[in-house]
């Protein structure tokens, strides 16, 4: 895709699902990838996946929640390759779908921390340093749980989170030359979903994928390719989008 080749990307949540994929998406467009996250065994793995593939990339383990930690990842990041050009600030947790009368405050905090304040923690690194290089692009992971009730009320809240502080931050850094733009995948086939279907039932998730007009699970290959297209020069003028990613579920 246009404008990839030789940037700087950083992934968070780089050691699973569909920041991996995301991340062996940037290597193979030709990327230098950091890729961020607290497990550092399965971190490896990515990095060999793409460096078998003949990718460049760099673990540094990171919990999104601390901002010192995010701090650190930057650092590291500009040490390593450069300023980055693009972000996808995909580290999150599902929590809970229990009613909220039945979640107790650290449910709430927990998933607030991870999803919505890990988010903040990687756009208060990310954009002034991309601003004063004359701009990037930035994708922070929401979910159509993000836009409707599709979730425990913590994950929910947290998604919401996301859409408004994406909105917020393209409006106050595109005219430095930043776009922000969240991505809302619906069910994708990952460990999330696996944990998911452990507590709510298989029965439950395979109504939830039956609903939806294509009658399946996304990949996450489907997604990371959304999400390097928002960093392309191929989406130049699309800023501040939540972008639906579901396999028509919310149509
Ligand atoms: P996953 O569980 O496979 O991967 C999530 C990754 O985030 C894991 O590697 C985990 O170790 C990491 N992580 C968790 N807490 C972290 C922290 N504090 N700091 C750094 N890393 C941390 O899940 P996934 O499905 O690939 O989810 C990725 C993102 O996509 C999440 O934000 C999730 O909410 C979102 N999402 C997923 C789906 C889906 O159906 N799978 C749908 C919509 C949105």
């Amino acid at each position: 895709m246009n404008g990839i080749e030789g940037g700087v990307a950083i992934v968070t949540g780089g050691a699973a699902g569909i920041g991996r994929a995301t991340a062996e998406r940037f290597a193979a467009e030709g990327a230098s990838v950091v890729v961020a996250d607290i497990d550092a065994d399965d971190l490896a793995e990515t990095v060999d996946l793409i460096e078998a593939d003949g990718g460049e990339a760099t673990a540094v383990e990171t919990d999104v929640s601390d901002a010192d930690d995010v701090a650190s990842l930057v650092e590291k990041t500009i040490d390593t390759y450069g300023v980055p050009d693009f972000a996808l600030n995909n580290a999150g947790i599902e929590g809970s779908s229990a009613p909220i009368a039945d979640q107790s405050l650290e449910d709430w905090k927990r998933v607030i921390d991870v999803n919505q304040t890990g988010v903040w923690n990687c756009l208060t690194e990310e954009l002034a340093v991309m601003a004063d290089n004359g701009g990037g692009a930035v994708v922070n992971m929401s979910s159509i749980a993000g836009l409707s009730a599709a979730g425990g009320a913590p994950y929910v809240a947290s998604k919401h989170g996301v859409v408004g502080l994406t909105r917020a931050a393209a409006a106050q850094y595109g005219p430095a030359g930043v776009r922000v733009n969240a991505v809302c995948p619906g069910v994708i086939d990952t460990e999330m979903i696996d944990r998911a279907s452990d507590e709510m039932g298989e029965e439950t998730i395979d109504q939830i994928v039956q609903a939806k007009p294509l009658r399946r699970m996304g990949e996450p290959e489907e997604v990371a390719s959304a999400v390097v297209w928002l960093c392309s020069d191929e989406s130049s003028f699309v800023t501040g989008h939540p972008l639906v990613i579901d396999g028509g579920y919310m149509a």
